[in-house]
């Protein structure tokens, strides 16, 4: 975690001066207002919530008369923090339960991070000493089978895969199988992430899940979202929420050119909690999103 405040911090500072700057400013007029307000906008925070932080710091400096910049800076954290909900559980579901692997599946647009998520979330529960299974249910992609045994070589855990083109929800099947057979811990699945048609995409993760609920059951479903790609990607996931129950996010690429505000916006929008980040393409750069961590990397 001290790692990622320092990270978060070195690409995402920018918010926090700029906003104290204008705070710490003589004049706090309606202009000053505004402009707090399009420097949260263009940090990718949203537009309603950043109206709401704008109004609650507002609504404090009045109340309290305090211009003081720490204390300033103290009500924008309590503001923020609020937005991104301290509460939410975070915690990502892997099992095992009764005997039986924890399933997790994850989805989500192409090219966001999902095999590199999967891989690194791997990672993190072999390092913790459990067994792993994992499951190339993108057969759309050849190459994308193959990015996953590379990274269950380099984690240690097997990988289910079948030729180009087989059906994902009968490698699921076999992955979790593996998985129960095996005695595994849990069973991570890599799906595809073709943006055809909504009804495509449910049909086609409805049964991925549908069939392993019958060895087991689905314990968290991620969705793998790309940080860099603001507006255009939460579209997407959008797409990708309304075709199954999400239960957590994970948001990639936080180490690049992302604007963090976009994390605030993301729960907004789909009301469900990120849970990771993605903070480069190794495998020890996955880490657990801790909201105070965040504001305070946010503010620094
Ligand atoms: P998929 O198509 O969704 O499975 O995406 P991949 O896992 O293949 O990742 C696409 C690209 O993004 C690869 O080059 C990854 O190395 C890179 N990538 C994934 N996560 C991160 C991250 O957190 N930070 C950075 N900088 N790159 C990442």
């Amino acid at each position: 975690l001290v790692r990622l405040r320092a990270r978060l911090a070195r690409s995402q500072s920018a918010l926090g001066q700029g906003l104290l700057n204008i705070l710490a400013s003589d004049t706090l007029d309606d202009d000053a207002w505004e402009e707090i307000e399009d420097t949260l906008i263009t940090a990718d925070v949203g537009v309603t919530s950043a109206s709401q932080i704008v109004e609650g710091l507002r609504t404090k400096v009045k109340v309290l008369g305090t211009r003081s910049p720490d204390e300033v800076r103290a009500m924008l954290r309590e503001e923020l923090l609020a937005q991104i909900g301290p509460d939410m559980d975070r915690t990502v579901h892997t099992g095992p339960h009764q005997g039986r692997p924890g399933v997790v599946m994850v989805v989500g647009v192409n090219g966001t991070g999902k095999t590199t998520t999967t891989g690194k979330l791997a990672r993190v529960l072999v390092g913790d000493g459990k067994s792993v299974v994992l499951g190339a249910a993108d057969t759309f992609r050849a190459a994308a089978a193959d990015q996953l045994e590379t990274w269950g070589s380099r984690v240690g855990a097997p990988v289910v895969r079948k030729d180009e083109g087989a059906d994902p929800a009968s490698v699921a099947f076999d992955a979790v199988s593996r998985g129960v057979d095996e005695g595994a811990d849990s069973v991570i699945v890599d799906t595809a992430g073709r943006l055809h048609t909504k009804t495509g995409l449910m049909d086609e993760l409805g049964k991925v899940k549908r069939v392993v609920e019958k060895k087991s059951q689905v314990d968290d479903v991620l969705l793998v979202l790309d940080a860099t790609t603001g507006q255009n990607g939460l579209r997407q996931a959008r797409v990708f929420a309304e075709a199954v129950a999400v239960s957590g996010i994970v948001l990639t690429k936080l180490d690049g050119t992302a604007k963090g505000g976009i994390i605030i916006q993301v729960q907004r929008e789909l009301g469900v909690p990120v849970k990771l980040v993605g903070l480069g393409e190794g495998p020890d750069d996955l880490a657990p999103f801790d909201p105070e961590e965040f504001v305070d990397a946010l503010l620094e």
